[in-house]
């Protein structure tokens, strides 16, 4: 899968895609990641992307000429244009679905915003999709397209040890999963449950969509109701 990043800080992601599990995947050809700094393609002699926005108000807005160069030398020679992500709080929430749906993809390009976000031009004439990581503003798109990026490499086959992992966790079966616990089975007498040393598969099984059930029930009863239980 071919990733562009189209962002004004490429250095913020050197240190997440070359490190972990990511870093991995890449070194092993899983991924092709290409940052593009947007300030390479600004024509202004003082390398300025961004300007005060018209009406007025707070913060300064990124400008559509570097923007759209940038774009143009990115996705120009592609024979289908790859499907292109501005990682925006007013886009909709990222989903497991959403990065499982994403991961299928051959090529995605994303855009990183600043300051008070870019001129809508630019998304009227590249942007595909708005995603944003949740009902929060950060200060740039930087963080939240490592977050998609992290979170859509999880569902892409041969980036986890086991290729089932990423549909075994949280929200794959639409609940939250249930307790984990390694050794010792017991620490400073806090004792893992007994059933989970029992050996007996099924008991395990069992207890283990109890727990998911009431964890669910406790923090996000709305994921209870979506599964209509
Ligand atoms: N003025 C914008 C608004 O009110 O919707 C917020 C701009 S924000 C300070 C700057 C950039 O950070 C945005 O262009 C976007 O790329 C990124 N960003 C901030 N919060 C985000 C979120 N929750 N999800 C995805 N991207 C976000």
């Amino acid at each position: 899968m071919r990733i562009d990043v189209l962002t004004l800080f490429p250095e913020m992601f050197e240190s997440v895609i070359n490190s972990s599990i990511f870093g991995r995947a890449l070194k092993a050809g899983i991924f092709d990641i290409r940052l593009h700094n947007i300030r390479d393609y600004t024509l202004d002699k003082h390398r300025r992307t961004d300007d005060y926005p018209f009406g007025g108000g707070a913060g300064m807005v990124m400008t559509p000429q570097p923007l759209f160069d940038c774009f143009d030398a990115v996705i120009g020679d592609a024979q289908t244009k790859p499907h292109c992500i501005y990682m925006s709080p007013q886009g909709k929430t990222l989903t497991h679905d959403k990065a499982a749906q994403l991961s299928m993809m051959d090529r995605i390009v994303i855009l990183c915003g600043h300051y008070e976000g870019v001129d809508q031009r630019v998304i009227d004439t590249y942007i595909d999709e708005e995603i944003s990581i949740g009902d929060y503003v950060l200060t740039g798109g930087e963080l939240p397209a490592m977050v998609m990026m992290d979170c859509l490499s999880r569902f892409i086959p041969g980036v986890l040890g086991r290729s089932e992992s990423a549909h075994d966790e949280s929200f794959s079966g639409g609940l939250l999963e249930y307790p984990q616990y390694t050794r010792p089975a017991d620490f400073r007498g806090q004792k893992v449950p007994d059933v989970l040393l029992s050996g007996n598969h099924a008991k395990i099984d069992e207890w283990r969509i109890e727990e998911s059930i009431k964890k669910t029930k406790e923090v996000r009863p709305e994921l209870l109701e979506k599964l209509g239980l």
